[in-house]
């Protein structure tokens, strides 16, 4: 905080006001926040903005310096808070998983796998648009599913034409206007679906979706939800059920080697689109059919439950 000669002086006494008077939750970070009072204050009238650098001399750089720091001390406080709530969470992965690979019955045990679709990424927020979850159990196959389009809109400025290639590309959905439920009707949704279920939910390592995915579960819930790669399910599966290790590499199988993208599975705007193909719903289905596939021998596949036709 050095360079805080005329102009910025100003702006970090109005900072400090800011960060007082806005309710910031502990996700918010510091850098949020600077960009945050930072438009505003470049939407001042020429005067407050004089008046706030006027103030600032007179309160003294130095102490407005110190509340700034003192701020910025306070996100860096938080943030080792959460990144100590993320090395325990990676923890209860590991135990979860072997847990459950030692779980002598295999077949029986109910997996969530999902996929959420964002409309974009600015810096390190995502802004979902689409969350597609299902149980499923080798024994059941697909027992129960949901899905849910989510309002993040509007997007931050800037991010037009990234959301517009993203909505082309990627999910075909309405990008940066009024679209879907509110976040907190989705957490009420979300926690009714999860229920008891142990909240570790599988989803393919593409690109950023699993960075989506954990950012979109952690924003919207209040409880924990663990994202955990897909690839991981196939291959302890196939140790559980073979006792032997999967030869083949499962990113690649499960990614490129789905027999089920054109078929119509996925929530009722991409069905009338003829779209599935980009639906995060049809995507947590044709993952659960793929593995079904993959895993069981055709005698124990059933019609919807663990194949379409
Ligand atoms: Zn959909």
């Amino acid at each position: 905080m050095n360079n805080l000669k005329g102009k910025t002086s100003g702006f970090h006494l109005y900072l400090v006001e800011f960060y007082g008077k806005n309710n910031f939750d502990e996700k918010t970070t510091f850098e949020k926040v600077r960009g945050l009072a930072n438009s505003s204050w470049n939407i001042l009238p020429k005067e407050q903005r004089e008046n706030y650098r006027y103030d600032s001399e007179v309160i003294g750089h130095d102490t407005v310096d110190r509340k700034v720091d003192k701020i910025i001390e306070s996100f860096k406080a938080i943030q080792a808070k959460q990144n100590q709530k993320r090395t325990e969470a990676a923890r209860k992965v590991k135990y979860f998983l072997e847990d459950t690979f030692d779980l002598f019955d295999w077949n029986s045990h109910v997996f969530l796998i999902g996929h959420v679709n964002y409309q974009v990424k600015d810096k390190n927020d995502f802004y979902p648009i689409e969350i597609g979850l299902v149980k499923y159990s080798f024994d059941e196959g697909l027992m129960d599913t949901m899905y849910i389009h989510i309002n993040s809109s509007p997007l931050p400025i800037g991010n037009e034409k990234s959301a517009r290639e993203r909505s082309e590309d990627t999910h075909q959905l309405p990008f940066n206007t009024n679209f879907g439920v509110s976040f907190n009707e989705a957490k009420i949704q979300i926690s009714k679906f999860l229920d008891n279920e142990k909240p570790f939910i599988f989803t393919l390592n593409e690109k950023d979706d699993i960075a989506a995915a954990r950012y979109t579960f952690d924003k919207i819930m209040d409880t924990e939800v663990y994202v955990v790669p897909l690839e991981n399910l196939l291959l302890r599966s196939y140790e559980a059920l073979y006792k032997k290790d999967y030869a083949n590499d499962p990113f690649d199988v499960l990614m490129n080697q789905n027999p089920w993208e054109f078929y119509d599975i996925g929530c009722e705007y991409h069905k009338d689109l003829a779209a599935s193909k980009f639906c995060s719903l049809a995507k947590a289905k044709r993952w659960a059919y793929h593995l079904s596939k993959i895993l069981l021998p055709p005698e124990l596949l059933y019609p919807v439950k663990h194949t379409i036709c």
